[in-house]
């Protein structure tokens, strides 16, 4: 199988900020938990294994979680805390490799293909840090192993929680022809329901079509996609440069006029935006507004604090500020907002880069933000 030389491993927390209460304070243990606030716009971050139980997941509202599970014990988050917790991991996977790709602060890919212990088997590498996150935090970790990205996440998400699961090269097709589309990368709600519309129920749905066909669904991810179904997956895990910006956006179903559902969404975006925050180690002080209306002309307006945006409170103001300032004129097809370290970093890049400065550095950079 092409590309099948490598050994990839997927770390998944479990309920990491949840379980990290738990263990903090023991009389939450075996009971429904949720780190957030419990006030009327709050939003769950994290949801213990009993809260599960009853309908309650990450990102729902306060008020509906309170209603499917009245009893749930609500906890406001300790970030500082989570990210102390998530460095002591980190060094962990240190132990083993230097290629370490964090997606978050509970979740990696490690590259163990070499590795510093010149442990041969990456099924080895995988139980040992189990067993580490276990002694030095007190916490259960679900890790995948494989020789790609894509598998190596599905695999640490097989038998959640405190799993350990391996995809073979030899298994790996069959494995991905049984796998729900909604499993694969990249798919998310509203491709599922296309691929759904379009009988694509599975990976071996998925590998009927032919390349050209998929791409012209599903553009460039066609050919991701088209690789998936066959289990490849030819992405490196690259270790992150620091991050330069942080974003979101959402594409309506139906264009938007009304400077009401403007502003709605722009609360919306806001909360998404504080809780990818919340997740990073991620600190900017610059945020950008970009519309793209009907007719795909963007407009995008900036604007650059002097100190570090960290309330959603102060992100929605200036947010709305920018709305303002944008003068919405047609109807609305795409909202976004991000939020980045300095408004004038880019400025600076490229005036150092007349400067001599080597052209990777640009590019570096800029993959990155
Ligand atoms: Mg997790």
């Amino acid at each position: 199988m092409p590309g099948a030389t490598r050994k990839i491993i997927h770390v998944d927390m479990d309920a990491f900020f949840a379980s990290i209460e738990q263990r903090d304070h023991p009389e939450y243990r075996a009971k429904p938990l949720a780190v957030g606030y419990s006030g009327n716009r709050g939003v769950v971050a994290a949801a213990s294994y009993e809260a599960r139980r009853f309908g309650v997941h990450s990102a729902m509202s306060s008020r509906l979680a309170l209603r499917r599970c009245p009893g749930l014990i609500f906890l406001p988050p300790r970030f500082e805390h989570y990210r102390a917790v998530s460095r002591q991991i980190r060094a962990i996977f240190e132990e083993y490799t230097d290629l370490i790709e964090p997606l978050s602060l509970d979740e990696a890919f490690l590259d163990v293909s070499k590795n510093h212990k010149n442990m041969a088997s990456a099924t080895r590498i995988a139980q040992e840090i189990k067993a580490s996150i276990r002694s030095q935090t007190g916490l259960t970790a679900s890790v995948g192993v494989s020789f790609n990205k894509f598998l190596s996440k599905i695999a640490s998400d097989y038998n959640k929680p405190d799993g350990l699961f391996v995809i073979k090269p030899s298994d790996a097709e069959a494995f991905v022809e049984k796998l729900p589309i909604e499993k694969f990368f990249g798919v998310g709600r509203v491709t599922a329901e296309r691929m759904h519309r379009m009988g694509i129920r599975n990976g071996l749905d998925l590998k009927r079509l032919t390349k050209a066909e998929l791409v012209a669904s599903f553009g460039k991810m066609g050919h991701v996609f088209y690789g998936y179904a066959r289990a490849i997956d030819t992405r490196a895990v690259e270790a992150q440069h620091l991050r330069r910006s942080l974003g979101t956006e959402t594409t309506f179903s139906e264009n938007l006029t009304d400077n009401k559902d403007l502003l709605l969404c722009l609360q919306e975006l806001t909360e998404e935006l504080m809780r990818r925050i919340g997740k990073s180690e991620f600190k900017g002080r610059s945020l950008s507004l970009k519309i793209k209306y009907e007719d795909f002309k963007i407009v995008s307006r900036s604007y650059t604090a002097s100190g570090y945006i960290t309330e959603s409170q102060t992100l929605f103001k200036i947010g709305r500020k920018l709305l303002q300032e944008a003068e919405v004129s047609k109807p609305v097809r795409l909202m976004g907002l991000s939020l980045k370290t300095a408004a004038s970093n880019r400025s600076l890049w490229k005036s150092n880069l007349q400067l001599s400065i080597p052209f990777e550095t640009f590019s570096v950079e800029s993959q990155h933000s």
